[in-house]
């Protein structure tokens, strides 16, 4: 049994919501996983609890993580924000990095991860490039190029150094955190992948695996995220 916890989000301040395609994908790529969705609170024990009880964690997409996190203030481009969510996810994401328990990060996710590691944003990347990262496309069409670059896990999950992907986001990661490296770019510089230089894996991604299910690469970004889990899991 693979206990895979899932962030969900908080919407009029009263439903805890997730994308149902989040809990197929891990299903789907492993029959071991119990998919266990993480309702929106900030008690720091119970938090501390979910984070001994799971085995990996999935970062799910969402609105704009408050910029004070990263000591700048908003501006104009700034999208909704969710301040409970934030100090969750923060919180979950460090101790499940001080358990050395897997963590993959999608959209929101990546950004919250490098924010996490003192990290920053761009916080709209709108008049930043002439590239097009807000897809008016079905949300499983692989609509921009991505270059893997060399000498990383992704390159070693997708062996190639470029693959197409979706894209729903304006924002992006600005200066990564020290902690981690960038694992793949768009032509124009934005990143689009980054990945921890510790020794278990911490991966995030910019773009919406769960919505490309029969893509080949998002198959084998879940299931090598999947395996991490068990392997860690079968160690400790
Ligand atoms: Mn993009």
């Amino acid at each position: 049994m693979l206990k895979i916890g899932i962030t969900m989000n908080l919407k009029e301040e009263r439903n805890i919501t997730v994308t149902k395609e989040y809990v197929d994908s891990l299903v789907r790529t492993c029959k071991e996983v119990v998919p266990i969705l993480l309702p929106v609170i900030t008690e720091k024990e119970v938090l501390l609890k979910m984070c001994n009880l799971l085995d990996g964690l999935l970062l799910t997409g969402g609105g704009d993580i408050d910029p004070k996190y990263y000591k700048e203030e908003p501006q104009l481009e700034l999208g909704e924000i969710n301040p409970l969510r934030d100090e969750m996810e923060l919180f979950l994401i460090l101790e499940m990095y001080r358990q050395k328990k897997p963590i993959l990060g999608i959209c929101r996710g990546c950004q919250v991860l490098n924010v996490a590691f003192g990290g920053n944003l761009f916080q709209d990347i709108t008049n930043l490039t002439t590239l097009q990262h807000k897809q008016l496309a079905p949300r499983n069409y692989a609509f921009h190029s991505i270059k893997i670059l060399r000498d990383t896990l992704l390159y070693k999950i997708f062996c190639k150094e470029s693959i197409r992907v979706n894209s729903f986001h304006h924002q992006a990661i600005n200066n990564i955190s020290p902690l981690f490296k960038a694992a793949a770019r768009t032509s124009d510089g934005i990143i689009e992948a980054i990945e921890g230089t510790f020794d278990f894996f911490v991966v995030g991604v910019q773009w919406h695996p769960e919505c490309m299910q029969e893509d080949e690469n998002a198959k084998r970004l879940f299931s090598f995220f999947l395996r991490e889990c068990l392997n860690v899991k079968s160690r400790l």
